[in-house]
């Protein structure tokens, strides 16, 4: 396939640069029929990695390698739920067999629900289900895909945080952020742990992200404003744009990066006072 390769043409999606940042690499990506891991599918994918879109929602991610296809990008598409450890071995399992070994991981998979409130207000149902879910599911996706990625001779993995883990918000989601910031410090430890395996861990943490996972709960113009007041660029982030941060977080552009908490939240915590 490589001679067919070179006497046809390269791939469209490929023409903007030279060889991809992630070729000859498998990536594992968990939440990829929505928002940042669709994004982020397709882009590890023009860039070169065969892709395994997991999902809760196997549809979704089905879609995602129909699109991925389409960009002549390689992937096949997982269904499990990230917080049942069995689905997350066999997603690892299906990246090792079906692509012969596994270097990037992106846990990425996360809920916001719609009961989750104050401290006061929060139940234990939705809190074990939020900490199920953005905990454990991280949890997993390292427990099965760091021994892998040591077995392929190293690599990267992303554990999507968020900025709340930084920051504390009147609009409370005590479950969610609870979560965010057991996200961040469980990577700087793994980090710590496998730096010497070549293992990269790293936690990116988006701003509010125009995706259905936050858009539905801003379903006003009203709570939306509440937001964007406090944002220093004035916009809510695209998932596309988490996705290339994922790119770099997932590429040896970032050789040296382990530990990290990258923020890429248009400038909130940096904000005090915005911009009129
Ligand atoms: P999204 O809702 O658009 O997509 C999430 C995907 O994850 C969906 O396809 C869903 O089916 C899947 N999923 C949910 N639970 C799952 C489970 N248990 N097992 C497997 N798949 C599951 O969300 P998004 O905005 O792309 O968010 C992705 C990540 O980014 C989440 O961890 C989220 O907390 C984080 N994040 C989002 C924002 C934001 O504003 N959207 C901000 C900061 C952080």
């Amino acid at each position: 396939s490589e001679a067919a390769a070179a006497v046809g043409a390269p791939p469209r999606a490929l023409q903007h640069h030279g060889p991809g940042k992630l070729v000859g690499k498998t990536a594992l990506i968990t939440g990829a029929g929505s928002g940042i891991g669709r994004h982020a599918a397709l882009l590890f994918a023009q860039e070169g990695a065969s892709v395994v879109a997991a999902d809760r929602n196997l549809a979704a991610a089905a879609r995602t390698v129909d699109a991925m296809l389409e960009l002549n990008g390689q992937g096949i598409a997982v269904g499990g739920d990230v917080s049942v450890a069995g689905d997350v071995e066999a997603m690892v399992d299906k990246a090792e067999r079906t692509f012969g070994g596994l270097h990037v991981v992106f846990n990425n998979a996360g809920i916001m629900d719609p009961g989750d409130d104050n401290v006061i207000n929060t139940t234990d149902e939705v809190i074990d289900r939020t900490l199920a879910v953005n905990v454990k599911g991280v949890i997993y996706g390292c427990r099965y895909g760091i021994p892998a990625i040591i077995r392929a001779g190293g690599g990267s993995v992303i554990n999507t945080a968020s900025f709340v883990a930084f920051m504390g918000a009147a609009t409370p989601q005590i479950a969610y952020t609870a979560s965010k910031g057991a996200v961040l410090a469980l990577t700087r430890e793994l980090a710590v742990i496998h730096a010497r395996e070549g293992v990269r861990v790293n936690a990116l943490c988006p701003g509010p992200l125009r995706t259905e996972l936050l858009m539905k709960f801003l379903d006003t113009e009203e709570k939306k404003q509440r937001r964007l007041v406090h944002i220093p660029m004035g916009r809510f982030g695209e998932a596309r744009e988490m996705a290339k941060v994922a790119l770099f977080l997932a590429s040896s552009d970032s050789s040296y990066v382990t530990g990290a908490s990258l923020l890429a939240d248009g400038g909130i915590t940096s904000a005090y006072v915005t911009p009129e």
